[in-house]
This record gives structure tokens, C-alpha cells and sequence, in this order.
């Protein structure tokens, strides 16, 4: 067992602090990795506040994060993918049964013995699993992600959640050249959905309540910029929208976006708000239109993701922080007032 730096939360209404936690030895197929960056997700804030209780209810001291990027440090005897020194990520996931239907087909997020990064019932060491707030990490090989080396790190943390969960939805819904593609809010999740469907060549729309984020999304690849709160602006989009991926974090008027669809058009939603949101009947049934939902993406298409944005050389656009920032961070997350990512520079977990 290893001693391990980190920051926890010790109740829904605790601010972050440092701690200590303990990590496994490798087993035979474990990797060690010892953290470099960790993106800090919505999601993060989310459960350390404990706003799905009602679907996953936090195990207190929580030490979230899940877009973790790293480098080797030892492996268990059976690993065959990874040795001492590479570089390596992490993503939401550190385990699955890898036996069921789920897991065969590739959505390993989908098994019903999956074990989340962190929160999650821990198979090897009781309790729950702690995420990548903190030094180190031991995660089962098939969990491992590999990184392309000439991305910068920071910025590639935050794909590791962000960049899956956005990226697996657009591939599946065929957002390509051509389709008018909307993104609603422009956070991490939407920052990144803006980046993969300019460069799949659609036609992308951001619809965004800060009308200070509108340079900036056309920056990032979008072609037109709507300001939300302007009904006149939305008006002129009626109908129109072949797929729109919305990434909003809190309670919104999910019926105003629906009524963009065009004819059998698709909206997914990633945002995941504490509380419910209401759909219209007759958003859904006038141009029988759809509303989906995504979650994350399996291992095998996070490494897809990877390697496309190794290709096309996207990542995250971060503002990087000490963890002694974590506060201030969750703070201005919920006032999304970030640009458009934190990513936490583990090296300074050190001097604590
Ligand atoms: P984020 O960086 O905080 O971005 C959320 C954005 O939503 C904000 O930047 C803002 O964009 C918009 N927004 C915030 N409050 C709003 C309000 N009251 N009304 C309308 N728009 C509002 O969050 P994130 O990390 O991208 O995560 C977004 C959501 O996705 C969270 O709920 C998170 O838990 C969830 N998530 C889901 C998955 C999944 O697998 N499905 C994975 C990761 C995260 P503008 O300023 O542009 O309006
Ligand atoms: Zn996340």
C-alpha cells in the first residue's frame, strides 16, 4: 500500500483540503501512473456537493477527478501496454467485468459492474474509489489511455471526460459537412463539442448566455453565435438543426432548443443538472423530432478520440491552477467563468 497526497471534501458543504489517501501495490495488471494534470469537471462539483443524491449519493471524504494524464511509474507483471515513462491518461472509468454484453461490445460505461474513477465501490481496497485529485493512481491496463506525445498535457486532461463525451455522441449522430450542428452552452464539455464538429465540417451554431463568450466561439470553430436569452435570435433558427448536443450544467428550457430541429432531427443531451428538466410533448411530437442522452464513451472510442485529436491536434483551452485553487475554482465554474477548462498542475500537490 502507498501513502498518497491529495484533496478530499469531507461533507457537501466542506471546502476541498489536503489529505491522504492509500493506493494498491500494482496487481498483475495494474498500472501506476503518477498524475501530471487533472481537468476539473463540472461532474466534480456536482458530487462533491452532492446534487445526485438521488442517483449516485456521495461517500464522504470524496477526492474527485476524472481527467487524469499522467506518467508510467512501475506495472504489474502482466501488463503489456504500458512500461515505466510513457505517458498515460485516465478517464472516468478504472474498472469494468469485461465479460458482458456491454463490455464486449466496447461501452464499458454501460456495465453493470463498472467502477467509476471515483465515489465508486472500490473492488480491491473496500470503501470507495478516490479520483485524480492527488499524486498517484493504480488503475487495472485496460483502463489506460495512451497519449500522443506531441499534445500539450494540460490541455489534453480535460478530453478525457470532456473530449469523450462530446466527441462519442457527434460521431454516432453523423455530424459531419453539411449538417447544421448546434452547442448549447459553452463550458468544458461545450468548448470541446464546438472544436470536434468544426473539424468534422459542420456547419456549428453555439447558443450561449454569455455574450462575452461569443469571440471566443468563433475562435474555437463556430460559425454563428446565438445569445440564448434573445428570443428574436432563436426565432431565426426554428426548424432548422440537424443534430444540437446540449452540455448545460443547471435548470434551462430544454423545448426552446428542441424547436430548432429540424424534421427527425436529434438533441443529445450531456449536461447532467441536479434537478429535472420538463419536455413539452409537442416539442417532440411536432416534426418528430428525438431527444437522447449520452454518457462518456467506452475505452476503445476514448482512444479513438485521442488519436483523432493527436491528428488534428486539439485540446482543451485550459487555465492552469494550483490545487491550492480548487475552491476558488468550483466558485467560478458555477458562475462559468472559466476559459474553458481548469486543469489542476499536479506538481504542486508537493509542497503540501
Ligand atoms: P461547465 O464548464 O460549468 O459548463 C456549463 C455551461 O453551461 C456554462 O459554461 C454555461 O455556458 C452554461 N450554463 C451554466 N448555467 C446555466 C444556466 N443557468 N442556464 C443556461 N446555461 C447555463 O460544465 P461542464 O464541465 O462542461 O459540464 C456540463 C454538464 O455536463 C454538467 O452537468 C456535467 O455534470 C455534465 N457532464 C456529463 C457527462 C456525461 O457523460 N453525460 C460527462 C461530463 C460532464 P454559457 O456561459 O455559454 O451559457
Ligand atoms: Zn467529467
Amino acid at each position: 500500500m502507498n501513502n498518497t497526497k491529495a484533496y478530499s471534501a469531507a461533507s457537501a458543504t466542506s471546502p476541498l483540503a489536503s489529505t491522504k489517501i492509500q493506493r494498491r501495490d500494482p496487481t498483475a495488471h495494474d498500472v501506476q501512473i503518477e498524475i501530471l494534470f487533472c481537468g476539473i469537471c463540472h461532474s466534480d462539483v456536482h458530487q462533491v456537493r452532492n446534487e445526485w443524491s438521488g442517483v449516485m449519493p456521495t461517500v464522504y471524504p470524496i477526492v474527485p477527478g476524472h481527467e487524469i494524464v499522467g506518467r508510467v511509474t512501475k506495472v504489474g507483471p502482466a501488463v503489456t501496454h504500458y512500461k515505466p515513462g510513457d505517458l498515460a491518461a485516465v478517464g472516468c472509468m478504472v474498472d469494468a467485468d469485461c465479460t458482458c454484453p456491454e463490455c464486449h461490445a466496447g461501452f464499458e460505461q454501460f456495465c453493470p459492474n463498472m467502477t467509476l474513477t471515483f465515489n465508486s465501490p472500490d473492488k480491491h481496497l473496500g470503501g470507495v474509489t478516490y479520483g485524480g485529485y492527488s499524486d498517484s493512481i493504480v488503475v487495472n491496463e485496460h483502463f489506460v489511455l495512451r497519449v500522443p506525445a506531441h499534445l500539450n498535457l494540460a490541455g489534453t486532461a480535460p478530453l478525457l471526460c470532456a473530449g469523450i463525451t462530446t466527441y462519442s455522441p457527434m460521431r454516432r449522430r453523423g455530424v459531419a459537412k453539411g449538417k447544421k450542428t448546434g452547442v448549447v452552452g459553452l463550458g468544458g464539455l461545450g468548448h470541446m463539442g464546438v472544436k470536434f464538429a468544426h473539424a468534422l465540417g459542420a456547419h456549428v451554431v453555439v447558443f450561449t448566455t454569455s455574450p462575452s463568450k461569443k469571440e471566443d466561439a468563433l475562435r474555437l470553430g463556430a460559425d454563428e453565435v446565438v445569445v440564448s436569452r434573445n428570443a428574436d435570435e432563436m426565432q431565426k433558427h426554428a426548424g432548422s438543426f440537424d443534430f444540437i448536443l446540449d452540455a448545460v450544467s443547471a435548470s434551462h428550457d430544454i423545448n426552446a432548443y428542441l424547436n430548432l430541429l429540424r424534421r427527425d432531427g436529434n438533441l443529445t443531451l450531456v449536461g447532467a443538472p441536479e434537478k429535472h428538466l420538463e419536455v413539452s410533448a409537442f416539442s417532440l411530437l411536432m416534426g418528430r423530432r428525438n431527444l437522447s442522452g449520452s454518457l462518456i464513451g467506452g475505452i476503445r472510442e476514448t482512444q479513438e478520440m485521442l488519436d483523432f485529436c493527436g491528428k488534428h491536434n486539439i485540446t482543451a483551452d485550459v487555465e492552469v491552477i494550483p490545487i491550492q485553487k480548487v475552491n476558488e475554482a468550483y466558485t467560478r465554474l458555477l458562475k462559468s467563468d472559466v476559459k474553458y477548462r481548469f486543469s489542476i498542475d499536479m506538481a504542486s500537490l508537493k509542497s503540501e
